[in-house]
């Protein structure tokens, strides 16, 4: 594939038991490890205040780390300052220089970093192919769109060849429609120069739709790490399940059925499983809103309930479904058999879809 002579120095960062305190108030980071593989598009995904902004932070050195060591590519960095790391950073608000042109904002750095005027040109140009702007590089930022001038950020950092690339909250300048397409291109461009990113959002959807992995925080705490399939479907705490997608949580009872078998009691309804290693007594499981099958037939298998809401969205219809376990949300493709308010129908829990959370 074509990288327009881009080179990719892409590699891994570890993170080993790392904390920053602000203040004795403010603990933003708490003794978090995890390692981004070399060319892995790894994000950083929780609620305002959880930490993202900070980690991205001190991985480029723009934040001293308390306590622990930060290690890129085999070297340790923790005490490196940010000029001193080959780290490149895609900034929310672009942090593009208004009385500069497009060229001259990407070969800036360049620059700066000591290549000659005309290497550091030669590069710009490439940098500028790469993100499809070449004929715009006369423009003022002013004069660009909002998806045109993150694109000038990424080539800006890009060309700098870095060895971890990070992106903080890179769309959320955009309009909901050119998100979509900005998020295509970042992750196109991290899988065809094959880059070491980190990518910070507060988006579930976008976080699933450009990661390899996600690293969810949780009060700057490491929730859980994880490919998006993981996480969307063997979340391990509520706060995981709850921050990723919809889901209806409901309370169970696991028993024993026989040495390989275990039974989950949900409402009047008894489900058999093989793939859980829960301990006996009552906890949560949690389903997917599309992994709950409404019938009108009634089977033993089946949960009780009636509809309380029913909302035509298109493609699929979304149902709120009252039981003896709560209302519970469903998600039907709308090709199939609809159900009116108020009618009784019975829900069929798909057993390999149930997941027994942690929660004691
Ligand atoms: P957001 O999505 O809102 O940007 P975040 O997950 O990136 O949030 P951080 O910006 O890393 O969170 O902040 C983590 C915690 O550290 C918050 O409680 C915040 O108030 C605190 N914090 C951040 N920067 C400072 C600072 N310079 N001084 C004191 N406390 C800070």
């Amino acid at each position: 594939m074509e990288n327009f002579g881009v080179k990719s120095n892409a590699a891994d960062v570890i993170f080993t038991n790392v904390t920053k305190v602000y203040s004795q108030q403010s603990i933003a980071v708490d003794q978090i490890s995890f390692n981004v593989r070399a060319g892995e598009l790894m994000t950083l995904l929780g609620p305002s205040g959880c930490g993202k902004t900070t980690t991205l932070r001190m991985i480029a050195g723009l934040e001293a780390v308390t306590a622990g060591t930060i290690v890129i590519g085999g070297s340790d960095v923790t005490h490196r300052p940010a000029s001193d790391r080959d780290v490149s950073m895609v900034f929310q608000s672009y942090a593009l220089f208004p009385h500069k042109t497009v060229f001259e904002n990407v070969c800036y750095g360049l620059i700066f970093s000591g290549l000659s005027k005309t290497d550091a040109e030669e590069k710009a140009k490439l940098g500028l192919e790469l993100v499809g702007l070449e004929h715009l590089k006369s423009r003022f930022p002013s004069e660009l769109s909002g998806g045109q001038q993150q694109r000038v950020a990424v080539a800006r950092a890009l060309v700098l060849e870095p060895q971890v690339l990070l992106f903080d909250e890179p769309l959320s300048n955009l309009d909901a429609k050119l998100r979509r397409s900005v998020r295509d291109e970042i992750r196109d461009l991290q899988q065809r120069l094959n880059l070491t990113v980190v990518y910070v959002t507060h988006d579930q959807e976008e976080a699933l739709a450009v990661s390899d992995r996600i690293i969810v925080m949780d009060e700057g705490k490491i929730s859980q790490i994880g490919s998006p399939r993981e996480l969307y479907e063997q979340p391990k705490s509520l706060f995981v399940a709850n921050f990723i997608g919809d889901s209806n949580i409901l309370p169970c009872t696991v028993s024993h059925s026989n040495k390989k078998e275990k039974v989950l009691t949900i409402g009047q309804v008894k489900i058999k499983k093989t793939d859980i290693s829960a301990k006996n007594g009552s906890t949560s499981a949690l389903i997917r809103p599309e992994h709950i099958k409404l019938t009108q037939k009634e089977t033993t298998s089946a949960l009780a309930g009636t509809i309380e809401k029913a909302t035509y969205v298109g493609s699929k219809i979304e149902y709120n479904v009252a039981t003896s376990v709560g209302s519970i949300f469903v998600i039907s493709l709308s090709d199939h058999q609809e159900f009116r308010v108020g009618e009784n129908i019975f829900l069929k829990l798909a057993p390999e879809k149930l997941n027994i959370l942690d929660t004691r």
